[in-house]
């Protein structure tokens, strides 16, 4: 008999089957205003060990943390023409407070350039308080018309680097050492994701920014999302905020600037990217969990055996975690662990203790066997290895095989629209074929070079475009 389905199929509804996973592995529900979010314990180990991973490579840049308040005084905005206009639509206003109506209302940040600049005007006043490099973890308000759990959501969590530099060289270089050394970095080896790291073109640029570098990943369905950004801001912000410095010579400097983000939203990343139709698959090397134990039934030695051989994965270094609750069923312990996505399930019940195996069930490959116990500590970290390889194999073979190559914006639109991604020259799509592409709610993800690098040039001869419809 064929098991009945725990999600909606992928293929029947994509957008239907990642709701009902976000809710059945318990990673978040709707918050009570539209928009918000509650992130469950599940999706919030999840964040948090992103976090880890992510503050450790920031760190390693020389980059510390600080942290900056949630209102800023609405005339701060209005400094930066581009940055204001960019923002306007998605801002949380503040106008009473204790009861009565502010003199002047506050803004909830929607992002700091604004209130961090304010500040380095301060800190900033010889080359040598440079560089200055911020990072702060927070929570960010943008009124999002279409929400989304993760993806897109009113309020959303997310680290943001704020940085300023004595040279545009230095700011430039630091822009794309965040992009690859930090964003790609982690993703790639951590999250198991096959990214394209690119250049927005002008149109798809930060509000206030001269560049912006992104790294854009594919779906399941075929559709793409931003995952990242990392914007070179050149002297927009120091112009605004009087951002300068004595340099060695004796003159008076603008700073340049740089500031990048990264979201929750890489939760519903891994969802879409390695999510299958029983559930998520969570990378070993992200996993709170890598390994559960299952004790199948209630008597003593089974309770003994599954809790022994949890301390002795852990002391292996193994992140793992024992299920003992046997008063819930087998069968529905074990679909729970699936939909969750741990990569290596150990289930141990009387028969197996009999004959000293357990059934190692892995996530990933898929599949069921009888392992040895004793050979159990030795195995495991094979197998999260393997497990992380393939994850990332499968999202890089998933790209390679939806993309086409094309020479017409109509190319580009009917590849988008069937779910898969096109990749156009630049010199032959340009801006007006950028516009045709937006009337069928496609765009350009990014620029790369013809060898596949960062172009420094979004008009460098050679450049290809991007192309999809994306989240
Ligand atoms: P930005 O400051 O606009 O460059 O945003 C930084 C990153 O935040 C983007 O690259 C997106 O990946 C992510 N992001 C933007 N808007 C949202 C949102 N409403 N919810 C979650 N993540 C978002």
């Amino acid at each position: 008999m064929a098991k009945a389905p725990v999600l909606t199929p992928r293929a029947d509804d994509f957008p239907r089957w990642y709701q009902d996973l976000i809710n059945k592995a318990e990673l978040a529900d709707n918050g009570p205003v539209r928009g918000t979010m509650v992130i469950r314990p599940y999706g919030y180990g999840l964040w948090e060990r992103m976090q880890a991973e992510m503050d450790a490579r920031i760190k390693e840049t020389g980059t510390q943390n600080a942290y900056f308040p949630l209102l800023i005084p609405q005339s701060y905005l209005a400094r930066e023409a581009d940055h204001v206009e960019g923002f306007a639509p998605e801002l949380a206003v503040v106008t009473h407070g204790g009861g009565k109506e502010l003199e002047e209302p506050a803004v909830v940040r929607p992002t700091s350039e604004m209130i961090v600049n304010d500040y380095f005007s301060k800190w900033v006043q010889s080359y040598r308080d440079l560089p200055l490099l911020i990072n702060q973890w927070a929570n960010v308000v943008r009124w999002e018309l279409r929400p989304r759990l993760f993806l897109r959501t009113s309020e959303f969590l997310w680290q943001e680097g704020h940085t300023a530099h004595a040279t545009y060289e230095d700011a430039r270089d630091f822009a794309a050492h965040i992009h690859r050394r930090v964003y790609e970095d982690f993703m790639v080896n951590v999250l198991a994701m096959d990214v394209v790291p690119g250049r927005k073109t002008v149109k798809e640029r930060f509000a206030g920014a001269i560049n912006t570098l992104t790294l854009e990943g594919m779906m399941g369905d075929g559709k793409a999302l931003q995952m990242a950004t990392s914007h070179e801001l050149g002297q927009n912000f120091a112009k605004a905020f009087h951002t300068s410095y004595l340099s060695k010579e004796g003159t008076q400097e603008l700073v340049w600037q740089t500031s990048w983000g990264s979201t929750t939203r890489m939760i519903g990343a891994l969802v879409m990217m390695h999510g299958d139709d029983d559930g998520l698959r969570v990378p070993p090397r992200l996993a709170q969990i890598q390994v559960v134990v299952l004790a199948i039934k209630g008597d003593e030695a089974v309770l003994a055996a599954v809790r022994e051989l949890g301390d002795r994965l852990r002391a292996a270094g193994v992140r793992v975690r024992v299920d003992d609750r046997t008063d819930v069923p087998f069968g529905r312990r074990a679909v729970d662990w699936e939909l969750k996505g741990v990569p290596v399930r150990v289930e141990i019940g009387p028969r197996d203790l009999e004959n000293g195996t357990a059934m190692v069930a892995r996530r990933i490959p898929g599949g069921k066997e009888p392992v040895a116990v004793d050979r159990l500590v030795e195995l495991v970290p094979g197998m999260l290895e393997e497990d992380q390889a393939l994850l990332l194999r499968q999202s890089r073979e998933r790209r390679e095989s939806r993309t086409t190559e094309v020479s017409t914006a109509e190319e580009a639109v009917e590849a988008a629209v069937s779910g898969g991604w096109a990749r156009i020259p630049w010199a032959t799509l340009g801006e007006e074929g950028e516009a045709r592409l937006a009337e069928h709610a496609v765009t350009v993800r990014c620029l790369v070079a013809e060898d596949g690098s960062v172009p420094d040039d979004g008009d460098a001869p050679g450049n290809v475009a991007v192309v999809a419809r994306a989240y």
